[in-house]
């Protein structure tokens, strides 16, 4: 069932949610000291385990149902009710601005930091929503994909990271669907690490993180979480309605590297997820 709320009061209380998330986002430590500032930035937002911190996985006694119990600093991802990812089958109608991309040509820098296979971002590039700047940090992959849409996985699903200078996380969503080459990662899939190591940067490949989103960037707008450790919340998260086309060529060189990457779905509780009212 859609109900439909005005947009105003929906606007504040994701405001207020925001208020409360920043908080408990400047509550945990800072992470581990780690090897390189990329690899610092790259903990920011999706910590990598093997540099003094608990390590975490998808499977068995470090797998997800578990994360809470491996560190303090993860008790949000057990007590947490604003967690992601979630399942969206129920929508509220809203008027939602459209999201205004500002991104630029970024050499390829990237890294498989044992989790994902990441691109990290040449600072410039952006997003404007709501009258907030964010700038664009990285993107990654999750295979399969971690929300769904009306009980319905995609293959992988890809996450575009920003932050705004508040120190605020948007985060990006774009479905995944088992269909042709997926050019955009045509670029880079080639150079992508097979195991956990060092950031590799190559100058020659420029990469725009404009070609990975699909051509109608209407997108569904919930609150929730980081979804790896420490699974802190006040992420605005931006889920594409229209997925992209991945092959399964390019979705096996991926599972081939990281393997299976998607946390569970996450109770919804009370949190809203707007959707575009009819005609947007
Ligand atoms: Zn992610």
């Amino acid at each position: 069932m859609r109900s439909s709320v005005t947009y105003g009061v929906v606007g504040c209380l994701i405001a207020m949610l925001a208020v409360g998330a920043a908080a408990s986002e400047m509550a945990p430590p800072p992470a581990p000291a780690s090897p390189g500032a990329q690899v610092a930035a790259t903990q920011a937002t999706e910590p990598a385990s093997g540099h003094g911190g608990p390590t975490w996985g998808y499977a068995g006694a470090a797998g997800p149902e578990r994360w809470a119990g491996l560190s303090r600093d993860f008790e949000l991802c057990g007590i947490g009710a604003m967690q992601s990812p979630i399942d969206m089958s129920h929508f509220n109608g809203a008027s939602v601005e459209p999201i205004v991309f500002d991104y630029k040509l970024s050499p390829l820098e990237i890294v498989h930091n044992g989790h994902t296979v990441q691109v990290t971002y040449a600072p410039g590039s952006g997003i404007t929503v709501e009258g907030k700047r964010f700038e664009l940090l990285q993107a990654h992959f999750h295979a399969p994909s971690e929300h769904s849409l009306g009980g319905r996985q995609s293959a992988m699903e890809l996450h575009l990271v920003h932050k705004s200078a508040a120190g605020e996380l948007a985060v990006i969503g774009v479905m995944m669907e088992v269909g042709e080459d997926n050019m955009a990662l045509r670029e880079f899939w080639g150079a992508m690490p097979q195991q956990a190591g060092p950031a590799r940067v190559e100058e020659r490949i420029l990469i725009n993180a404009r070609d990975m989103l699909p051509s109608d960037t209407g997108y569904y707008r919930y609150m929730g979480s980081l979804t790896t450790p420490p699974c802190s919340e006040g992420v605005n998260w931006f889920v594409m309605r229209q997925p992209v086309s991945i092959s399964l060529a390019q979705i096996k060189r991926f599972t081939a590297a990281v393997g299976e990457n998607a946390r569970p779905v996450q109770p919804v509780n009370q949190r809203f997820v707007l959707a575009p009212l009819t005609g947007q």
